[in-house]
């Protein structure tokens, strides 16, 4: 039997042996169809978490589901906005039962280790929702074991890398759309999808501390990117995605008490910022 990570490579008779003798640790990739500005695709907020999964999936021995690629409506302050071509969004009912459906689903196959791997600012309380949800009806049906870790990779970012991929100062998760950590890993996994020559030059959009609808598309980013990925690097996306996959992989060791397969996953300390 080869042994893959990925869940829909695997034949159905192989997926459940291992589901019923290894009792194994699902992670689901969770992003957006989105405006990345000029210079970055719009499958970004998928293609990031999907490719942290893969990688800490091969560490501590998981499985990773298909992505759920699409996702809430991109916000004025945190994603540019929803009336970009191209952002192809969810109604917040419709991401909260497709996260729940899928909980169910692989609870039904017997899985009872779950991550839900998030990458677009805008989806987090839909996921928790959608969680919540699950969680309870698998408890009303007696099934009292699922548990389930939601994690936004960006948060293990340490304080050390923070001053190096930021040495002119943080914009702050919410204006780094499309800006120097995401293009600069994407730089370190598909730098022939990243068009640097495309990158904007301004200073980060300021915003009042209060959200307008309807929104009006003339008093936000016209490029899509909300603070410069001018400083980015392949460099920078190498070491961000490194310690993301290492952090990650030791934060499920933890969770779900997993042997690490690598030493270097066994040694590894990142630090978690909160
Ligand atoms: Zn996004």
């Amino acid at each position: 039997m080869t042994r893959h990570v990925l869940i829909d490579q695997m034949t159905w008779t192989d997926y459940d042996e291992r589901v019923r003798t290894e009792n194994p640790l699902v992670i689901l990739p969770v992003g957006s169809l989105e405006q990345h500005g000029p210079h970055t695709p719009l499958g970004t907020d998928t293609i990031i978490p999907t490719a942290i999964s893969t990688a800490a999936a091969e560490r501590v021995g998981a499985m990773v589901a298909p992505p759920i690629a699409y996702g809430y409506k991109s916000q004025a302050r945190t994603g540019g906005g929803n009336h970009f071509a191209g952002t192809t969004s969810l109604d917040g009912e419709t991401l909260i039962h497709m996260t729940r459906d899928i909980i169910k689903e692989f609870a039904r196959h017997g899985v009872r280790n779950m991550v839900v791997m998030d990458s677009h600012y805008e989806n987090e309380m839909f996921l928790i929702e959608g969680i919540d949800l699950a969680l309870r009806e698998l408890r009303a049906d007696g099934n009292e074991d699922m548990k389930i870790v939601k994690i936004r990779y960006f948060e293990f970012t340490s304080d050390e890398t923070m001053g190096i991929v930021f040495p002119n100062g943080f914009p702050g998760w919410p204006l780094e759309h499309a800006g120097v950590m995401t293009t600069s890993v994407m730089l370190h996994l598909h730098p022939e999808l990243v068009q640097m020559d495309r990158v904007p030059d301004h200073p980060p959009v300021q915003y009042p501390p209060y959200d307008v609808f309807p929104a009006d598309p003339a008093t936000g980013s016209p490029s899509g990117v909300l603070a410069s990925a001018r400083g980015a690097s392949a460099e920078k996306g190498k070491r961000l995605f490194d310690e993301y996959v290492a952090g990650i992989s030791k934060a499920l060791s933890v969770e779900f008490k997993l042997g690490a397969r690598t030493p270097e996953a066994r040694a590894s300390t990142g630090t978690v910022r909160q």
